[in-house]
């Protein structure tokens, strides 16, 4: 499964975040195949249409789709260097598809920051110049070994050297290699290399209770992470982290109701989810049916036998056809059987592209 690790420095609210996740967690009882580790959050992806789908065909039950967060603590200034758990710190992040850094915009004398005051701006570069760094390390080791083998003349070196030469320009003037551009061969030749720096980004305005109802506006502290995150291109969502941990053990309905009274739509929690998911290029698609409406992660781009694969490897090798609606069009038929009556029910092949909120039903050999 995808999962995406979070960073911040120490007493940004890091812990109480992921306490939040993983008390509002996934019921186990539906995904017996999930990870039991300590560092790992699994959260359900909430999804409207799951509930639009379970009044048309009245299943037994609605299992949404899960997404894992990893708690990644423990960097601090001078992790590139071994500082801290250092190494150990980093080579975690490298195994995440995305990262998202938890910022203190909280003010709070009675939590201490490492640095002393409450600065967004100062934390943010804190944690890039240890990314950067280690990234910078990993390159130059590699360019090192492409200048050897380029004295080979394969193309494919003078490529590798092309782009690590470009990466480590942007790295050495403190650039995160996100904003390097490279054409899709250099992409592909420096890939394994799994920089920290390139991997999607998330920023996380921690903020108190009271800010939660001001616009990002009026917040300096959460305008400065909204900048960084423009100039980064990462996302951003701003949260109480402290909120977030209040409501995690309040039963759906009490959760609705207390947000309301602080006049807000959803939980932080829930804007993370969506925005971790849409960070990685994921879409849903569902399969509904009289024992159970489920929903299903895969990456935007994958073809039908791919994502038949996601429920059981073998409905990807016996693979026959997919028949497919879109959520839209079956809601608005009202039934599977009006849906295929006026022609929006389709039968799609193995080079069909999935997309977002289809409604499948996959025939397959086995
Ligand atoms: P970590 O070191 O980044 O994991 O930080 P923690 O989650 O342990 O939080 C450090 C301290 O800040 C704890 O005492 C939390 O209760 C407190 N804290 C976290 N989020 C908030 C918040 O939104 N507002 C306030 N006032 N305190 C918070």
């Amino acid at each position: 499964p995808l999962q995406a690790g979070i960073v911040g420095l120490p007493n940004v609210g890091k812990s109480t975040l992921f306490n939040a996740i993983t008390r509002a967690g996934a019921d186990a009882a539906n995904y017996p195949f999930c990870t039991i580790d300590p560092n790992v959050g699994v959260v359900e992806v909430p999804d409207h249409r799951l509930q639009g789908l379970a009044n048309i065909v009245h299943p037994k039950r609605i299992v949404p789709t899960t997404f894992e967060f990893v708690d990644i603590a423990g960097l601090v200034a001078g992790a590139s260097k071994g500082e801290g758990l250092g190494n150990k710190f980093l080579g975690h992040i490298r195994e995440v598809d995305a990262i998202i850094h938890v910022v203190r915009c909280f003010e709070d004398g009675d939590v201490t920051h490492v640095s002393g005051s409450v600065s967004p701006e100062r934390d943010m570069d804190t944690i890039e110049l240890e990314l950067v760094m280690a990234d910078l390390e990993s390159v130059q080791r590699r360019l090192e070994r492409t200048k050897k083998n380029l004295k080979s003349g394969e193309k494919k070196y003078a490529v590798e050297a092309e782009a690590l030469g470009k990466l480590e320009e942007a790295l050495n003037e403190g650039q995160p290699a996100r904003l390097v551009s490279l054409t899709e061969e250099e992409q592909a030749a420096v890939r394994d290399l799994s920089l920290l720096t390139a991997k999607p980004l998330l920023y996380v305005a921690n903020v108190s209770e009271s800010d939660l109802q001001d616009s990002p506006e009026d917040l300096p502290l959460v305008q400065a992470v909204q900048r960084r995150a423009e100039r980064d291109r990462a996302e951003f969502v701003v949260v109480s982290a402290q909120v977030e941990a209040e409501i995690a053990d309040l039963d759906d309905e009490d959760r609705a109701a207390f947000l309301e009274e602080i006049g807000l739509r959803e939980s932080g929690l829930d804007r993370l989810i969506r925005s971790a998911y849409h960070l990685l290029g994921l879409i849903t698609y569902f399969t509904a049916g009289e024992p159970e409406v489920r929903a299903w992660t895969i990456r935007r781009g994958t073809k039908a036998p791919q994502a038949a694969a996601v429920i059981h490897t073998d409905f990807e090798r016996g693979f026959i056809r997919a028949e497919v609606v879109s959520y839209e069009d079956l809601v608005a038929a009202g039934s599977y059987a009006a849906a295929r009556e006026s022609g929006k029910l389709r039968l799609e092949g193995k080079d069909y592209v999935m997309q977002d909120g289809d409604v499948v039903h996959f025939r397959f050999n086995v």
